[in-house]
């Protein structure tokens, strides 16, 4: 399909207003062409479903793209890749959607939706498995799961396996297995140019290591060949303690000295009205911890049980369960409108821990919090520049999140955010680019330092020299 002759009128309508490069595609009757050329589906601004196409997780982001594909397989994608390269129109990403910084959508631009991509081909004797990028952490690890077989994602089942991998991916089995790019293995990658790459140690090993970790910055992942680990029942659920400082700062330095088999994420927050929680705690300031251990059921019990001293606890759902039940489904119809900053410490001391519970005292937002990851363990063992993620010496990881409702109140919580990170910030200055929100340059540098920043920027320039893939964390070949 080529636009050679059209391409000039649509590339004139690039920037004016949302609408006009979907009228010039219309003019141009390029809505029938792709439908006819692509395997996959087509959806324009006047189709029935466009208004459920076009939304993403966050609530921020309301964009009208002049067109949505939902790829059927790498020859769409390449496809697609080169329809934007020769018209100019901005390129969206979209693998499950959770991106924070509405990445994945566009006002006027062209959405390339992976989520019918959803193939998974497991090879239980070697313990690999490929998988289309549309799947989400939770249907890649129920389907591993029937193998007792597991890659490690995040803490969300409906988060993407595309974004979270591309940006490095810190969930449950962190300590136990590494990120989720520490048992990437390969993958198929469509460049600038619409060609199809296998990547991986031997092939391309330059464009390898910028795909752990550097984000869409380098092309469409449209295949990824994981590692598979040995994960059947785990000893893991959530566990909600009051927030004391006490209790904070203990936790934390449980979860320091825990084994590896066992990561926790503790989310200091305001208890949600849920029905398993206890009425008179709903609002009240908590620790909700997500604990799993990965290893033997009764060395899981004796891991979590200095986690129940701590204090009585409110709500104990810790058990032996079977990993996916870590992914209950989610509702499909919540969009949050949310400001975060994501940021690494050294330590939770108790006057950290202090800091914490005044903060979220002070603030009436019907949901804030402050997330807690320890790191180490796997993760840790592998050196700094062996992938575009570096941050292995970092010791814990902070996510400040507040929720807020309509523009004034978001001003309001974006400064409270702020200035609570500031409060919290020591030695570390780095940040997780998948948890940066709508931010500057420097601010994505910092996902980068040191030599890892120039080494990106010299292989963005190889494979995409025009910056066709910048609507993400974006490193700018000409940096
Ligand atoms: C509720 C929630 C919980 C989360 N929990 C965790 C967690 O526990 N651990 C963690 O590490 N992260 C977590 N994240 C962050 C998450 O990893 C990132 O937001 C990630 O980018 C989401 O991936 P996605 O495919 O769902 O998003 P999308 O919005 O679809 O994609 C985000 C961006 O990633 C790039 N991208 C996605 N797929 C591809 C692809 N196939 N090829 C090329 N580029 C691609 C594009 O630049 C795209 O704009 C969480 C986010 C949310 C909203």
């Amino acid at each position: 399909m080529s636009l050679e002759n059209r391409s000039t009128e649509i590339r004139a309508q690039v920037g004016s207003s949302v609408d006009a490069v979907a009228r010039a595609f219309t003019r141009q009757g390029l809505i029938p062409q792709l439908r006819a050329a692509l395997h996959g589906r087509v959806i324009a601004p006047d189709d029935a479903d466009y208004d459920k196409e076009r939304t993403v997780f966050s609530g921020e982001f309301d964009r009208r793209p002049a067109v949505i594909v939902r790829a059927a397989d790498a020859t769409d994608v390449s496809r697609v890749v080169s329809l934007a390269r020769e018209t100019g129109v901005e390129l969206a990403i979209r693998s499950g959607g959770h991106s924070a910084a509405g990445h994945s959508t566009s006002n006027g631009g062209i959405v390339l939706n992976l989520s019918d991509m959803q193939a998974l081909d497991i090879d239980v004797q070697r313990r690999i498995a490929w998988a289309e990028t549309g799947l989400t952490a939770r249907g890649y690890t129920t389907a591993s799961a029937a193998y007792g077989l597991a890659t490690g994602f995040g803490d969300t089942g409906s988060v993407g396996i595309g974004g979270i991998t591309l940006g490095g991916g810190v969930g449950y089995l962190v300590r136990k297995q590494g990120l989720t790019i520490d048992s990437l293995l390969a993958a198929d990658i469509v460049t600038a140019d619409g060609q199809l790459l296998r990547v991986d140690a031997e092939t391309q090993p330059d464009l390898f290591w910028a795909i752990r970790g550097g984000g869409g910055n380098f092309g469409v992942a449209t295949r990824f060949q994981f590692r598979l680990h040995e994960v059947d029942t785990v000893v893991g659920g959530m566990l909600m303690l009051p927030a004391t400082p006490d209790v904070i700062a203990s936790f934390i330095a449980e979860a320091e000295s825990a084994p590896e088999e066992l990561s926790t994420i503790a989310n200091v927050m305001s208890a949600p009205p849920m029905p398993f929680v206890p009425a008179e705690y709903h609002g009240r300031l908590v620790v909700m911890a997500l604990l799993v251990y990965a290893g033997e059921v009764k060395a899981g019990l004796d891991a979590v049980a200095p986690f129940r001293s701590l204090a009585t606890p409110i709500v104990d759902m810790v058990r032996p369960i079977r990993y996916p039940e870590m992914y209950p489904p989610d509702d499909e119809s919540y969009h949050p409108t949310a400001v975060a900053r994501t940021m690494f410490v050294d330590d939770i001391t108790h006057d950290v821990a202090e800091t914490i519970v005044e903060y979220l005292r002070a603030s009436d937002a019907t949901m804030r919090v402050a997330q807690l990851r320890v790191l180490g363990g796997a993760m840790a063992r592998v050196a700094p520049d062996a992938t575009a993620f570096a941050h292995r010496a970092s010791r814990i990881m902070v996510n400040i999140a507040a929720f807020y409702n309509g523009s004034e109140d978001r001003a309001v919580r974006d400064a409270w955010v702020s200035e609570f990170a500031t409060a919290l910030r020591q030695n570390d200055s780095g940040a997780y680019v998948n948890f940066l929100g709508e931010e500057d340059e420097a601010r994505v540098r910092t996902a980068y330092p040191g030599p890892t920043w120039d080494r990106l920027v010299a292989i963005k320039r190889r494979y995409d020299p025009t910056n066709l893939f910048r609507l993400n964390q974006n490193i700018p070949p000409t940096s």
